[in-house]
């Protein structure tokens, strides 16, 4: 299909269905100029002159009735990035909004693919920039998306010009990100041709077969829609209603997903013939479905009531399949009024008149509950920006279900929310206090998959143990996950506030000695761990981050903690100690020669037994060793470890662990928190961070050994802990 690019004259017969004031007019027009003058000489990859896409995306933008400002951000979008004229000079002639609008518009343009399509992760990480940009420049003005999206629409309009690598990225681009958008923002007649012109370009054999089927069938399609339809209007029109029925187009891109999803012929896909039925009030939607009902058979559960649960995105109507004739159809049935929003979505909400006083973000603030959620949370988060945004961007462009509580309030999910999802979008603490859910009178797991309809009541206890880890992975939605973690943090900082507590008041009382501990001094002393408190040093100590040793001599002036000086002490004053005193007992040998064996290392407390090797002695081996058991048996005697407390052994350990900042620091000051020494440290890591840390440590005993490695357990991003042989 062609499209005619529009003239600035027909583009102004278009404004003024709905822009009448002169001063508004004279402002678009001096837009225009200023556009027209500065791309003058630039040519599209059309042949046409450039001015003639700014001009067409004011068009679409006035299909809309956008507000002037709008109008104009549309006319000069493309005037910062491809022209001389700078933001500073549009302020001063066409005033800060927009500017400001135009430059967003701009920018969000910056953030584009830079992958091919087979590159999977550059793909994904550019993918999740351009959510991002795109829903903080939405946050703080939805004309910008707007804008953006009329821009996408010529764009792809115009897209034959382009190489065929280009069409395919930008048709990709506009798949994944900007039709969904145009979903949500209910712009339905705008994402059904963002779908269709990208799927042509993307999959140009798979459309050119749904477009030829849809084809192939219309005759009797149109037949039997022309039937029905004349039914309809006769039923409707014998119980006096004021009706407009119109057949109802499918885009052929949904065509394709419903296939795809459903695993579907398109013989099967009868939604394919749908009616519209426009009535003239809320109350003749219901009688009128009432009359369809009674009249043609429904099919079960295809009947749908989104006028009292509208989509997120503010669609309303009544949904139903009826057979007639042998043939299934699909009626919808709604107003005038949500027929233009079901077209237009929120645009058709803030359609421009002129004495609108609220802001257009302020007022689809007011109407789309993800909005309002979206503004919230990019004004309150700072760091974790990010991660928020990620999640917002699930909620947002994953589809809902909508349930009810038990007083028959409706809460809208997305699809694959849970009860704990739920819970927690009622109140905080009933999701902090939930012990289990009932749907629909029946106990369900907190991993039950919440369904449209489903009326939902939460089981609440005082004494319920609350969030642990494994909630994280139940729940879907943003705010259900961040209440969880900001919980689960809390509460792990309060359990190691108290074990570092204990751990420091234990070492005072051993050491007789008073410590001068408060705020002021610990966050001096160990600013540089972001300690402000002495509940911070607790929980550094808890959390084995700082020695409690090493702490007690920086508060009473001993030592200056230092992390590296730490390492270094540690390993200039651990030689590998070779015990020569070993406290081992061959029964009936006063002073045998004995030697620990290097291939197991047996400690005190392990079982053992002796090899007699020919001139060196007796060898010690834990009795698991693969050595011994490969031995000559004749030559194993048996032999205990002594009551007398040899000095130390050596052990090896393995460790398995995720690599971050600081977690060899962590293992190294746990083996000396449980009074071991560190022999050497080996570490390695592989790309993906996943590593492992060699450690061979000198310890008393097997008590000793036990407790280093509950401590070394307890460091966060420690996965498992070998103790080997060598
Ligand atoms: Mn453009």
């Amino acid at each position: 299909m062609a499209y005619l690019t529009p003239s600035y004259e027909e583009f102004k017969t278009s404004l003024k269905r709905y822009i009448n004031n002169d001063e508004d007019l004279a402002f678009i027009d001096k837009a225009y100029e200023y556009a027209k003058a500065f791309h003058e000489g630039q040519m599209r990859k059309t042949g046409e002159p450039y001015i003639t896409h700014p001009l067409a995306v004011a068009d679409i933008l006035s299909e809309y009735r956008t507000d002037p400002t709008t109008i104009v951000a549309g006319l000069l979008h493309d005037c910062i990035e491809d022209t001389a004229a700078t933001f500073e000079d549009i302020k001063t002639r066409f005033g800060e909004e927009v500017a400001v609008l135009t430059e967003g518009v701009t920018k969000l343009g910056q953030y584009k693919f830079k992958g091919s399509l087979n590159e999977e992760a550059e793909k994904q990480k550019a993918q999740a920039q351009n959510y991002q940009k795109m829903l903080l420049a939405m946050a703080k003005d939805i004309r910008v998306i707007i804008v953006k999206l009329a821009d996408r629409l010529h764009n792809m309009r115009t897209l034959d010009s382009m190489p065929e690598v280009k069409q395919k990225r930008i048709a990709k681009e506009t798949l994944d990100i900007y039709a969904p958008l145009a979903h949500r923002l209910g712009m339905y007649i705008l994402k059904a041709e963002l779908e269709d012109t990208s799927f042509k370009y993307l999959y140009p054999e798979r459309y050119r077969t749904i477009a030829q089927m849809i084809a192939d069938t219309r005759y009797n399609r149109e037949r039997d829609l022309a039937m029905m339809r004349t039914n309809l209007e006769y039923l409707l029109g014998e119980h006096q209603f004021e009706y407009n029925v119109k057949g109802r187009v499918k885009n052929i891109y949904s065509v394709y997903k419903k296939m795809e999803s459903r695993n579907k012929d398109f013989d099967d896909i009868f939604d394919l013939l749908a009616l519209r039925v426009i009535v003239s009030s809320v109350e003749a939607c219901y009688s009128a479905i009432g009359v369809i009902h009674s009249k043609w058979t429904p099919i079960p559960n295809r009947f749908k009531d989104y006028i009292a649960m509208p989509k997120p995105n503010l669609y309303q109507s009544l949904h139903t399949s009826v057979i007639a004739n042998g043939k299934i159809y699909e009626v919808q049935i709604r107003t005038k009024d949500m027929d233009r929003i079901a077209e237009y979505g929120i645009a058709a909400h803030w359609a421009y008149k002129q004495d609108q006083k609220t802001g257009m973000t302020d007022l689809v603030s007011q109407k789309l509950k993800w909005y309002s959620d979206l503004v919230r949370f990019t004004e309150e988060s700072d760091d974790d920006g990010e991660e928020v945004l990620n999640l917002l961007r699930d909620d947002i462009f994953h589809s809902n279900v909508y349930v009810f509580t038990p007083n028959g309030d409706i809460i809208d999910l997305p699809k694959g929310s849970t009860p704990l999802d739920f819970a927690f979008r009622i109140h905080t603490e009933v999701g902090l206090k939930s012990v289990g859910a009932i749907v629909n009178g029946k106990i369900v797991p907190l991993e039950y998959k919440l369904q449209t309809g489903d009326i939902v009541n939460m089981k609440t206890s005082k004494n319920s143990f609350g969030p642990n880890d494994n909630w994280l992975k139940l729940v879907k939605t943003s705010n259900a996950r961040s209440k969880i973690k900001n919980h689960l943090n809390k509460q792990r900082r309060d359990d190691l506030i108290e074990i570092g507590r204990e751990e420091f008041q234990k070492e005072v009382h051993n050491r007789k000695q008073d410590v001068p501990l408060n705020d002021k001094l610990v966050s001096e002393l160990f600013a540089h761990k972001g300690v402000r408190s002495v509940d911070d040093l607790f929980y550094e100590i808890g959390k084995n981050t700082l020695s409690v040793n090493m702490s007690i001599n920086a508060l009473i002036g001993e030592e200056k903690y230092s992390e590296q000086e730490l390492i270094d002490s540690i390993n200039r004053s651990r030689k590998p100690e070779t015990s020569s005193e070993m406290d081992v007992i061959v029964e009936g040998l006063d002073n045998p020669s004995i030697k620990l064996a290097n291939c197991c290392s047996p400690i005190p407390g392990d079982t053992i037994i002796g090899y007699i090797s020919k001139g060196s002695g007796i060898a010690v081996h834990r009795t698991e060793c693969n050595n011994i058991q490969n031995l000559d048996q004749a030559r194993t005697i048996e032999v205990y470890w002594g009551t007398n407390t040899a000095p130390s052994y050596l052990v090896n350990l393995k460790l398995y662990v995720m690599n971050r900042d600081n977690i060899l620091a962590e293992i190294i000051n746990a083996v000396t928190a449980s009074r071991a020494k560190v022999n050497q440290v080996a570490a390695s890591s592989n790309v993906r961070g996943e590593g492992n840390v060699k450690l061979k440590v000198t310890v008393k005993d097997r008590v000793e050994l036990e407790s280093l490695i509950n401590n070394l357990n307890r460091i966060r991003d420690v996965y498992s802990i070998e103790r080997q042989m060598k």
